[in-house]
């Protein structure tokens, strides 16, 4: 039976939100194909996450242990999932597309000579291979795209699929790995001190806008952020000013955002930052120009000076979660 492998990534403990979310298509995919659904997951502790991949519905789990997976170096991701890739020889292979999975994808790629599909919105398998749609142009058009061949390699963008449960019992195997002689040694993460919560796994982001002119605005975007237990993202506009750090930058050459909830404060709704955030779920704006674009896109539009709503939302919501 041939099979879709399914790359899950793992962060600070956990499997991200959106990993389960290609497992939950791949696993509809594999029924749809009569195909079987496998889940290959690395990490210094990789088998600690089987349990929750069989509640997921994979049938077969294979875990990579080993601390060179602490965190994310392209090399030894790639060396073990070409490995697991050669053990299961899939159809199609998926993942999330995430920062870490961009360079791997086409590292995997060009070893096994399989087609890439980076970066899709959705995608079916076919009999020959994989159709998708991938957006292009900062997100303005969605181009219809097909794979054939032995092997197609899929990154889909996160909030594209839901993630849903189906347990099933898995056949789990540890699969032993030595790593190669890397060239590049990672000595030390340093991490951003004000990223509280992971922007691009947040289900609630608040991020700010050029209307967002001075420290003052700043903290009326930090205590929201801080009531609602939201990443904070901003536009390029801020990151540029120096009021955000990069880190925060969401759109086209930021982030890729897709949470429940997205505030965008003092947005205009540029093409460019709408493309890391147009799979949120639903987007509230609060804008003084009542014909800003983000409105065009927006579930809840409020239209009125930020300094001036955002202490009062905050005390309502505040209010509403102590209650
Ligand atoms: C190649 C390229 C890549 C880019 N990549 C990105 C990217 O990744 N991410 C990104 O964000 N941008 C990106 N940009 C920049 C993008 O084109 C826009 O310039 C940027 O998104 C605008 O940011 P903004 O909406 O914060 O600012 P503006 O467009 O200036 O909008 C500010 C908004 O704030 C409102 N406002 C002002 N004061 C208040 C107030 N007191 N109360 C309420 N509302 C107020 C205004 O009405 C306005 O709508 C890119 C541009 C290029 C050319």
């Amino acid at each position: 039976m041939s099979a879709i492998l399914v790359y899950i990534s793992t962060t600070g403990g956990k499997i991200k939100r959106s990993s389960l979310e290609v497992l939950s298509h791949c696993r509809d995919q594999a029924t749809k194909n009569n195909m079987e659904l496998a889940a290959v997951v690395l990490d210094n502790d990789a088998a600690a996450f089987a349990d929750q991949l069989q509640q997921y519905g994979a049938r077969k789990v294979y875990t990579v242990s080993n601390p060179i997976f602490k965190s994310h170096l392209n090399a030894p991701v790639t060396q073990a999932l070409l490995q697991i890739i050669e053990q299961v020889n899939p159809r199609v292979f998926a993942c999330a597309s995430t920062e870490g999975t961009k360079d791997v994808l086409g590292a995997l790629a060009a070893k096994t000579g399989g087609a890439a599909l980076p970066d899709v919105a959705n995608f079916e398998v076919t009999a020959d291979g994989v159709s998708a749609l991938r957006p292009v142009m900062a997100a303005k058009i969605l181009s219809q795209n097909t794979a054939s061949g032995e092997l197609v390699l899929v990154s889909v963008r996160s909030g594209s699929y839901d993630a849903t449960e189906s347990p099933t019992v898995a056949d789990v195997t540890d699969v032993a790995f030595t790593p190669a002689d890397f060239a590049a040694v990672l000595r030390e993460v340093i991490s951003s001190t004000g990223d509280k919560v992971d922007l691009s796994e947040a289900t609630v982001v608040v991020a700010a806008g050029r209307g967002i002119k001075d420290e003052e605005g700043k903290k009326l975007i930090d205590d929201l952020a801080e009531t609602l237990g939201a990443a904070v993202g901003a536009s390029r506009a801020v990151v540029e000013n120096g009021l955000f750090p990069a880190t925060a930058q969401i759109g086209q050459t930021g982030k890729v955002v897709s949470p429940e909830l997205y505030f965008a404060i003092g947005i205009s709704g540029a093409v460019q930052h709408t493309a890391g955030m147009s799979n949120s779920k639903v987007i509230v704006a609060i804008n003084k120009d009542g014909d800003a674009p983000i409105f065009q896109m927006a579930s809840y539009g409020l239209v009125g000076d930020l300094y001036k709503i955002l202490p009062l939302l905050t005390e309502e919501i505040r209010k509403a979660k102590s209650a």
